[in-house]
């Protein structure tokens, strides 16, 4: 099977595993696991900010991250289709008291006149004010488009303008970094608070980080304890994250080159594919999911006529070219 349902199917290479058994490890509740600490201080060193904390979960990154910088009764303003809004089962509004409004664009992007119109300002005790926006770097249930940096940047100095934090969901930062070169420090810089994943393209079998300021991640270490993250002898899962930092990085060149090549097969503007993530419009899409089942490719139906393909770490080029003829005859024959 060619398992192009998620990159998050990847399974710890060998390599990873010894890196994993070799591991230095301590009670990290403690503050006391040499790798979580190396994994917290490094990953905070790349994006340029003070801190990181190392959870279980992009989703607990987020949460930690988000109700950094909204206090309860106040509100983050983000795209319709973010992951915050759509797959982290209102969390926010359930374990942070906050509320959430969007503004939508088909790829994800940031639209300032839109957030010109949202945003709410302090208005006194009895309203709901801004408190921060979040962005989606790269932009998962938009086809893993990148946000650029220039967008990020205005966006940053509207926050400035408004008084507001940035929130940045950068579970794909990585892919965005590969694919257009910008340093992960330049994505940094527009963020007060960042949530990155260790187990999405990068091959790491669990993890992420919460990255931001001392203060914010010393507030967020007891969240995380609050909510049951506080994890002990987790060295084994940040060692593979270390691994995956020095190992797994550049190759993302490689699962964009496949997208783009599954784009092409099913009709799409490679164009479109910034990244690893190939969403495409087709005539029923539970149906060719099915069909690509028993041609031996996995693929994940995301509407009733999207379907959605990410390219990773345990999908050779050779894979990529096949599963493309496979979905490039059915896509044909569905339209037929
Ligand atoms: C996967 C993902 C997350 C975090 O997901 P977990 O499964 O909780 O690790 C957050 N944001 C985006 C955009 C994602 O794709």
């Amino acid at each position: 099977m060619i398992d192009l349902r998620s990159d998050t199917v990847t399974r710890p290479t060998q390599p990873m595993r010894a890196a994993m058994a070799a591991a230095e490890v301590g009670d990290d509740v403690y503050g006391e696991d040499p790798s979580v600490i190396a994994l917290e201080e490094r990953v905070a060193a790349m994006f340029g900010h003070e801190a990181a904390l190392f959870t279980p979960t992009g989703s607990m990154a987020n949460v930690l991250a988000v109700a950094s910088v909204v206090s309860p009764g106040q509100e983050v303003l983000c795209e319709a289709r973010a992951h915050i809004a759509r797959a982290e089962l209102g969390a926010h509004g359930a374990v942070s008291g906050l509320t959430m409004r969007t503004w939508s664009h088909p790829r994800g992007q940031i639209d300032l006149t839109a957030l010109d119109d949202l945003f709410a300002p302090d208005l006194g005790m009895y309203f709901v004010r801004t408190a921060a926006i979040s962005a989606e770097n790269t932009h998962n249930f938009a086809g893993g488009a990148v946000l650029p940096l220039a967008d990020l940047q205005a966006l940053r100095a509207f926050a400035d303008e408004r008084q507001v934090a940035v929130h940045l969901d950068g579970a794909r930062i990585w892919n965005a970094h590969v694919a257009t070169g910008v340093p992960l420090a330049s994505y940094g810089a527009v963020a007060d608070v960042l949530a990155v994943c260790l187990s999405k393209g990068l091959g790491a079998p669990a993890g992420s980080l919460l990255v931001g300021g001392r203060e914010a991640v010393l507030e967020a270490r007891v969240r995380r304890k609050r909510l049951g993250g506080g994890m002990r002898q987790v060295g084994v899962l940040a060692a593979a994250g270390l691994y995956a930092l020095d190992h797994h990085v550049d190759r993302l060149a490689e699962d964009h080159a496949n997208a783009r090549l599954l784009a092409e097969a099913v009709g799409l503007d490679p164009a479109v594919v910034d990244t690893n993530i190939v969403a495409f419009d087709c005539a029923d899409a539970p149906a060719l999911v099915a069909r690509a089942r028993e041609a031996g490719v996995l693929i994940g139906a995301v509407g009733a006529r999207t379907v959605r393909l990410v390219t990773h770490l345990d999908v050779t080029p050779e894979q990529a070219a096949a599963a493309a003829r496979v979905l490039g005859e059915l896509v044909a024959s569905q339209d037929a």
